[in-house]
């Protein structure tokens, strides 16, 4: 089982950990700061050191409780202590498009009460899917602009735990309720303060006026009432968070 740091703290980006099961090219840690990817979040890459060696981290991913780091050679043995860090800035990029999709989505829903359907974040763009039958150019210009006002706004973006009967009582859900799992015992529900709410396992920033601004750079249609947005970031991050 391995300790997940990234869903309290999205800003760690090293740690020190332990080999818990060595594979041929690969480690499971006790800890780590490696998002296995999931949600339309990739996963993380890295390095890997230790006292007598280092290998680059190629990605990452989650096999029950345990998150299985792929290396570039031959592993550390079980034991080993290791120091693990992020390639931050790819991981850092990935979390501002992160934030920036569900304002997004907060946006859509309330202009055209329109749910998410699919999506996808890379560290320089992102895309989401809406069930939306038509997609105007007035309407591409509404949703950039009620985006971009709330980026504007740098809301504070909040993680925290709650119950199912907590989550299924919130009001502010856009996703059907049926993709959350229903055996957990707490979900982690990433807010947009007083805008959106997600159940969401990915790593976001803490305030919007980190992502800066973004355009709709393309639309496309994905069949009857699916419409996908790909978006980018224009603006770089403020300091003000
Ligand atoms: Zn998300």
């Amino acid at each position: 089982m391995t300790e997940l740091l990234y869903l309290r703290d999205s800003y760690l980006c090293e740690t020190d950990a332990t080999v818990q099961t060595a594979g041929e090219n690969t480690v499971v840690l006790d800890r780590t700061v490696f998002y296995p990817g999931g949600g339309g979040q990739p996963s993380d890459t890295g390095v890997l050191r230790w006292p007598d060696g280092e290998r680059r981290v190629t990605e990452t991913r989650r096999d029950g409780e345990a998150i299985w780091h792929g290396l570039d050679g031959p592993a550390p043995a079980a034991d080993t202590g290791v120091r693990a860090a992020l390639d931050w800035d790819r991981r850092y990029a990935i979390m501002r498009h992160h934030s920036a999709l569900h304002v997004l989505v907060g946006a859509v829903y309330r202009l055209f009460d329109a749910r998410v359907t699919g999506g996808a974040i890379y560290p320089d763009r992102a895309r989401m899917d809406f069930s939306l039958e038509d997609l105007s150019k007035d309407r591409i210009a509404d949703i950039e602009r009620e985006t971009n006002r709330v980026l504007a706004e740098n809301r504070p973006i909040t993680v925290r735990f709650v119950t199912p009967e907590e989550f299924a009582r919130s009001n502010l859900v856009r996703l059907a309720r049926d993709l959350v799992p229903k055996d957990l015992e707490q979900i982690r529900v990433v807010e947009i303060e007083g805008y959106d709410a997600q159940a969401d396992g990915g790593t976001h920033v803490a305030r919007t006026g980190e992502v800066g601004g973004l355009r709709i750079v393309k639309t496309e249609n994905k069949g009857k009432a699916n419409r996908r947005l790909e978006i980018q970031l224009i603006a770089p991050r403020t300091d003000s968070g």
